[in-house]
């Protein structure tokens, strides 16, 4: 029987372990904190689906068919991982806001603009007042993020699947003789594991999310009436009050430096300000809302936002999966498949996936 060793169950690692084992393969999943644990980028509470993705048409066409796939796995598991919120571009006249709209026709994902008079009156409690419109994904989401991929590695287990707590040493693995195909999809501590290799390819930068409480009763901020909203052009982005836990507002621009597996957790007063003057500018009835939960993740960037996708240098039978860049969740069950379809088939990645031929630090992918 055809074995592979999984190593990192993010969100990754687990759909990359599903798509082997649907296909006779015998799987060892490996986390030594866990399924999409605190520290991981999976095991944050929510993530947005969408596939406007400017003019990347790759990319929207995978998280079309992601949604299929979470929607598929929703079904299996009886749990609830998706909220069809509906998902608002703002950025003005910013060409990548004209290139979403355009790619989102051509693939035949519907799209609605609302010009500035028509974003008001829809969404009365967001504050663009500067904004010519606004494009809308209605099919657009947002995936409960840790639920779904500890929903999915639990039926791993049940089709025989190991799964496994365990800190993986990839320079003893990789020197073992066995035949086992190993995947590393290893997040933000991709660059720690492999640092001639990946250390200049990989940089997971500090992220904050805050979860801010609407007044009782106050349905203005929870969904449907509250889609998922991003503003890539100013850096922000947010969710409605989901499951109860408060108003997500998020900054989607790079934070500092971090190491994923020593990096303290709580975030400061001016951090919190500075949340707070997102809400002031965009939600401002929620300007003094209290603060319920504050979550600190990290993005794990490559130079450019693509995925990593490629064999491990000199060793053929070893996958290095990651580079999420802070947009990779969605595209879980579609990156699992292809890296399945490379190791079955021997094929290569495609170029802008490979780790060869990165081009220098400036990101492309939002
Ligand atoms: C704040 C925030 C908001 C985001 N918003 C979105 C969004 O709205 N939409 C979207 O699509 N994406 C979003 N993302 C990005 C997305 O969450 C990540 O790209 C994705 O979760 C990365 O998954 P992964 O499996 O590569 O990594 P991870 O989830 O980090 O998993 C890697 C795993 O490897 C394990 N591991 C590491 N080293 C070892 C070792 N030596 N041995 C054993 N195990 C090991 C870790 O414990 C970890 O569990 C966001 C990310 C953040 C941080």
């Amino acid at each position: 029987m055809r074995r592979a060793t999984v190593v990192g169950a993010g969100v990754f690692g687990a759909w990359t372990a599903h798509a082997l084992t649907r296909r006779g393969w015998k799987i060892t999943l490996v986390d030594h904190h866990g399924p999409a644990n605190s520290r991981s980028s999976s095991g944050g509470e929510t993530r947005i689906i969408r596939s406007g993705y400017g003019s990347l048409a790759r990319y929207t066409r995978w998280a079309a068919d992601a949604l299929v796939q979470w929607l598929d796995l929703e079904q299996r598991t009886g749990e609830r991982l998706f909220v069809r919120t509906g998902a608002l571009f703002l950025g003005g006249e910013s060409a990548w806001l004209a290139d979403t709209a355009s790619t989102l026709r051509s693939e035949q994902i519907p799209t609605e603009w609302l010009d500035g008079a028509e974003l008001a009156s829809r969404f009365p409690q967001l504050h663009f007042p500067d904004a010519s419109g606004a494009l809308l994904e209605p099919q657009a989401g947002a995936l409960f993020a840790r639920r779904a991929v500890q929903a999915l590695v639990r039926s791993l287990v049940e089709t025989g699947v190991t799964v496994r707590t365990e800190r993986i040493d990839p320079a003893t693995l990789t020197r073992e003789s066995s035949d086992d195909v190993l995947v590393f999809a290893c997040g933000a501590w991709l660059p720690s594991l492999f640092p001639e290799v990946l250390g200049h390819l990989v940089f997971p930068t500090r992220q904050e999310v805050y979860f801010f409480g609407a007044p009782s009763g106050d349905t203005r901020f929870a969904a449907p009436e509250l889609p998922a909203w991003v503003a890539f052009d100013e850096g922000v982005y947010g969710l409605p009050d989901l499951d109860h836990r408060g108003v997500k507002v998020a900054v989607d621009a790079h934070g500092p430096p971090v190491d994923p597996e020593s990096m303290e957790r709580s975030v400061d007063a001016p951090a919190i300000t500075r949340a707070r003057e997102v809400l002031r500018r965009r939600l401002p009835s929620l300007a003094d809302a209290p603060l319920l939960e504050s979550r600190v993740c990290q993005y794990e960037n490559t130079t450019n936002g693509h995925f990593l996708i490629d064999r491990l240098p000199g060793h053929d039978r070893v996958w290095i999966v990651g580079g999420g860049s802070g947009h990779g969740f969605k595209h879980g069950p579609v990156v699992g498949r292809y890296v399945a379809d490379l190791i079955e088939g021997g094929g290569e990645p495609e170029a802008v996936f490979q780790l060869a031929g990165r081009p220098p630090r400036s990101r492309a992918v939002y």
